[in-house]
């Protein structure tokens, strides 16, 4: 999963993107709207954090911007303003959800996640390939009843893949999606990875889920029955 977070204030955006990085998201921050808005155009985000009071463009802006050029992606705004004329305004302009400053970290992490959970953004809660069975809202992993332990980034990377199930993925859209811009460039990691995915998932397992592509990339596929 794959966060743009657009907040000009060093510290809100310090403990932010360490704070999700650590629970395995990928983050990418911008300090201003103009630049924010770019990359939210270019990068397929999963969610946007948007600060409101910004230099450049603000963060209305930013969202009006979005919405016109028919960006889709959940939007969470983090403002310090509380007036209840605003957030109508917000979510009329096309804001998912509204937070206001200062806010403690586990809030913030308790909104985006049901933000992921709702269907416009997501696929149905539970995710079922053959006998493997991700749910989504308790982060759990079972394969053939067996629960599978799996650290954050491992995690993300099969719900990409399980999210595709039967397409073909290069490292390229893998790294986009799991990794943030800090990763660039470093496209080995993700074979590393899905290596110790597949030693968790399919070792030992007669049918194997995760199929190299050659020269492609990796598919999670069902057999063919
Ligand atoms: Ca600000």
């Amino acid at each position: 999963m794959r966060l743009l977070l657009i907040e000009d204030e060093p510290k809100v955006v310090d403990f932010v993107v360490r704070g999700l990085r650590a629970e395995g998201w990928a983050v990418d921050f911008a300090l201003d709207g103009t630049e924010g808005l770019a990359r939210a155009t270019e990068v397929p985000y999963d969610i946007i954090v948007l600060d409101l009071m910004l230099p450049g463009l603000t963060g209305s802006e930013v969202l009006r911007l979005l919405r016109a050029r028919g960006v889709e992606v959940a939007v969470l705004i983090l403002t310090a303003r509380d007036g209840t004329g605003d957030k109508v305004d917000h979510f009329e302009a096309g804001a998912d959800d509204y937070l206001t400053k200062p806010f403690a970290f586990e809030e913030l992490l308790v909104r985006i996640k049901a933000l992921m959970r709702r269907p416009k953004t997501v696929s149905p809660q539970i995710l079922k390939i053959d006998d493997l069975e991700i749910d989504r809202l308790a982060q759990r992993v079972r394969r053939g009843g067996r629960n599978i332990s799996l650290t954050g980034k491992e995690y993300s990377l099969l719900v990409y893949l399980a999210s595709n199930p039967g397409r073909i993925l290069t490292r390229t859209m893998i790294m986009d999606h799991v990794w943030d811009e800090s990763f660039q460039g470093l496209t080995n990691i993700v074979d590393v990875y899905v290596r110790h995915l597949r030693s968790k998932l399919d070792d030992g397992q007669q049918v194997k889920l995760i199929q190299t592509v050659r020269g492609m990339g990796y598919c999670l596929k069902a057999p063919d029955k």
